[in-house]
């Protein structure tokens, strides 16, 4: 049985989007390797409204709170709501990064969910390459 991960929501995007940079090289080595392991265990997502298994390796975790963690729950809040998911909702990777993907990514509503992201500029020019490709 594959091991349950605390995700928290808007990090289902920032993984679709992951190019190998990061907040420091601890950082972007976990992310690396999270996301090898969603892809081969497919695990069940538990979504969290706290400091996650992203963040466990992140330098703006203090003490399990994120330093900017207003700006993250509204992207957090805008992720769920546009995806018509609830909080601590259990679902496999596969099936969530499909769900962000067909209701985010492909009707263009990433620049709303990320709004408030100092990365949007480059998610949302990656986005709009994946529209042209399908
Ligand atoms: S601690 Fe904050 S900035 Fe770091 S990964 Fe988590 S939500 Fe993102
Ligand atoms: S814009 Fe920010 S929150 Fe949105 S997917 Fe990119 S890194 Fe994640």
């Amino acid at each position: 049985m594959p091991q349950e991960i605390k995700l928290r929501p808007h990090h289902g995007l920032c993984i679709q989007f992951f190019e190998g940079k990061g907040y420091d090289e601890a950082f972007t080595l976990n992310m690396t390797q999270i996301i090898a392991q969603l892809e081969t265990e497919n695990n069940l997502i538990n979504l969290t409204p706290d400091c996650d298994v992203l963040c466990a390796a992140c330098p703006n975790n203090m003490g399990g709170v994120c330093t900017d963690n207003e700006k993250v729950a509204s992207i957090d809040k805008r992720t769920l709501n546009t995806s018509g998911l609830d909080i601590f909702r259990k679902i496999l990777w596969s099936e969530y990064k499909k769900l962000l993907k067909d209701e985010i990514i492909e009707t263009g509503r990433l620049k709303e969910v990320c709004r408030n992201c100092c990365w949007s500029r480059i998610c949302l020019v990656k986005g709009s390459e994946q529209l042209r490709s399908n």
